[in-house]
């Protein structure tokens, strides 16, 4: 299966990531990616970069080479109403946008009132990914999540690295296993994303892959092996 874009990575201006842009551009392109994307963490995430970076984005170049960059944010879902720590006036700017729940920002609620949180989140027309629901800190039902996904045509991303022995995020694999399911019952489509927060691991989905191929999900509910349709997918429509 080829994957042509990493839309979830990090670089050195997040304060925990530990690679620069053009390292990150670099292992893309070594990866053999066809788009990369810059999901820098929203300002919430202590050591985050401000409004002024994602302001600025103006400033860079969109393609490098066969390599398409876009930039966008990995806003944060601030409480249980799914409230973003960016507003319309930054994330108008952007490429693209990915909402998560993260620990430091939001406190869990029950399964009901995260799923909740979430499903607002994704009504913003600005969001078209919802990264990580798979943290079991954070229990989610994935019956109504997918299908809100489907409705709003928001993009569930298979984190790699929540599949990781060592990520915080426990609980991923059966989660993702669900949401595969799930997603695959109804048709739902959605995206691998690394999550890097170094360079190389850019472009890298192993992981995913192996339960992607265990639930036998289908290639064509794939957003990373279509980047013809990014444009589409990535349209706002207000
Ligand atoms: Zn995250
Ligand atoms: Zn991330």
């Amino acid at each position: 299966m080829k994957l042509y874009m990493d839309l979830h990575t990090h670089t050195m201006a997040c304060g925990h990531g530990y690679s620069t842009l053009k390292e990150n551009i670099g292992a893309a392109k070594e990866a053999g990616l066809q788009i990369l994307g810059l999901s820098e963490h929203g300002p919430a995430v202590p050591g985050g970069p401000n409004k002024i970076f994602f302001s600025n984005y103006r400033c860079i170049p969109r393609q490098y080479g066969d390599l398409r960059l876009l930039c966008g944010a990995e806003a944060n879902i601030m409480d249980l109403e799914g409230s973003l720590d960016l507003g319309e006036d930054i994330l108008s700017r952007m490429d693209y946008v990915i909402a998560s729940m993260h620990v430091v920002c939001v406190r869990a609620g029950n399964r009901q009132e995260n799923t909740r949180a979430c499903i607002k989140a994704m009504q913003n027309p600005r969001v078209k990914i919802l990264g990580h629901p798979d943290d079991a800190r954070y229990p989610l039902d994935y019956e109504a999540l997918v299908k809100a996904a489907g409705e709003e045509g928001v993009f569930l991303e298979v984190n790699n690295a929540s599949l990781h022995p060592e990520s915080a995020r426990k609980g991923g694999r059966e989660n993702v296993k669900t949401l595969l399911l799930t997603c695959k019952k109804y048709r739902v489509p959605i995206i691998l994303g690394s999550d890097s927060h170094i360079c190389y691991t850019v472009g890298k989905f192993e992981e995913a892959l192996g339960l992607i191929a265990e639930t036998d999900f289908p290639q064509e509910l794939i957003l990373n092996c279509h980047p013809e349709q990014i444009d589409r997918v990535l349209a706002v429509n207000m």
